[in-house]
């Protein structure tokens, strides 16, 4: 058995874990310290710290404090590992607890968090997923059943004084386009709530006015939402502290390409199984700006799709130049559009877009004014047959669970 290096307590709050943190900053204290070519076990609360319950309501939610996520374990160490390094890492196994074995997936209300349709589902939505070994199923959303792409949404080393500076300074220059829009353009640095692992005293108080938020990928990784960072993975990543810090959390047993739903993708608890190793002087040897990874040799084997086109039209008929958001917004509500036809409602359509193993494409990105984004629908999830026929949509769907709905405060 590997090594268990960090260990949590499901049981307990992440603020009372020194193993855990949820900012970025230069000067956490490493909770272990490994060797190049160890492997070792990590254990991560679900990126939300058990806020989100399996239950029939969204107030979770909807009542959510988003300042308080995302927690992480780590950071960890490794011997050797200096700034311009690249960190190796195999994810060799993930897992979720067994006396945890579900995860959910929600929207925020547009008012706390929002979503990338949060001007089409503006209320707090949550679907609750379960884990029956390698494959899943809801009981708010009939009819449909994926094996897992598991991987960590975030994950990464801790960074330089410099780069956690340049970002708070961006990040800041942003939100004072647009200071009072909802939601933000970004998530500035916020005290109140920050959690510095072992740090203590002033140095900790200081820390959590400048550590940075969770929510955005950056140039280490970070929460980048990959479905295919998934176990069999092997990731390189830029090394900007001595021992790298590296650092995770956020597992998601499935997700759809975009993560659109937000709140997330299928959210869970569990463990990872890594080991790592250095690239001395990687950064420069292979110009790394950003991590890079190999994929897992396994993933999820569809062998057919439906495929939708987007492009950069909007909503009111409004043209964009070649915005690919704009258009692969118009592709998944074109998928959510279609389902409905099948009897599910917008929201269950939503939900299997954010959780299910679809691949979004930019398709076209040259052919002025239009860009061309396509989503992928993997057609074995479903129990029926969704493809299009003069017969016309049978309405498969009928009555029962929808997903759970929130109103507004
Ligand atoms: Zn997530």
């Amino acid at each position: 058995m590997p090594t268990k290096l960090i260990e949590i307590d499901l049981g307990k709050s992440p603020y009372d874990h020194d193993n855990v943190h949820n900012r970025w900053h230069p000067d956490i204290p490493m909770v272990a310290t490994v060797k190049p070519g160890d492997d070792f076990v990590v254990e991560c609360f679900d990126w939300t710290g058990g806020w989100v319950k399996n239950d029939e309501s969204a107030d979770d939610v909807r009542d959510i404090d988003l300042t308080t996520v995302h927690y992480l374990s780590g950071p960890i160490g490794v011997e050797g590992a200096e700034p311009g390094d690249l960190l190796v890492v195999d994810l060799l196994d993930i897992g979720a607890f067994e006396e945890s074995s579900w995860g959910f997936n929600g929207f925020f209300a547009k008012k706390n968090g929002g979503g990338f349709l949060t001007e089409h589902f503006p209320q707090a939505q949550k679907s609750i997923w379960d884990f029956e070994g390698m494959f899943t199923t809801s009981r708010h959303i009939p009819r449909v059943r994926f094996p897992g792409l598991i991987h960590p949404g975030l994950i990464g080393c801790l960074p330089s004084r410099e780069m956690l500076d340049t970002w708070n300074r961006r990040e800041q220059a942003l939100i004072d386009t647009d200071p009072t829009r909802v939601p933000p353009l970004a998530n500035p640095p916020s005290a109140g709530t920050a959690h510095m692992g072992r740090m203590k005293g002033d140095a900790a108080k200081q820390a959590a006015a400048e550590g940075a938020r969770t929510v955005p990928p950056r140039e280490h990784g970070g929460n980048c939402d990959i479905k295919d960072l998934s176990r069999g993975s092997r990731i390189y990543f830029p090394v900007y502290v001595p021992g790298g810090g590296l650092s995770m959390g956020d597992l998601h047993f499935s997700q759809g390409d975009g993560e659109i739903t937000f709140c997330g993708a299928i959210e869970m608890a569990g463990w990872i199984h890594l080991r790592v190793n250095v690239i001395k002087n990687g950064m420069t040897k292979y110009a790394i700006r950003n991590p890079i990874f190999k994929p897992s040799p396994i993933a999820p084997n569809f062998n057919d799709y439906l495929i939708f086109e987007g492009i950069s039209v909007d909503e009111d008929g409004g043209q964009h130049y070649l915005d690919v958001q704009v258009a692969y917004r118009q592709a998944c509500l074109n998928a959510i559009e279609y389902l409905k036809k099948f009897g599910y409602s917008g929201a269950q359509a939503y939900s299997i877009l954010g959780t299910a193993p679809v691949q979004g494409h930019i398709s076209g990105v040259v052919d002025i004014p239009n860009a061309c984004a396509t989503l992928y629908l993997p057609t074995e999830i479903f129990d029926f047959d969704i493809m299009p026929s003069n017969a016309g949509p049978t309405k498969m769907i009928t009555g029962g669970a929808d997903v759970l709905l929130s109103p507004d405060l």
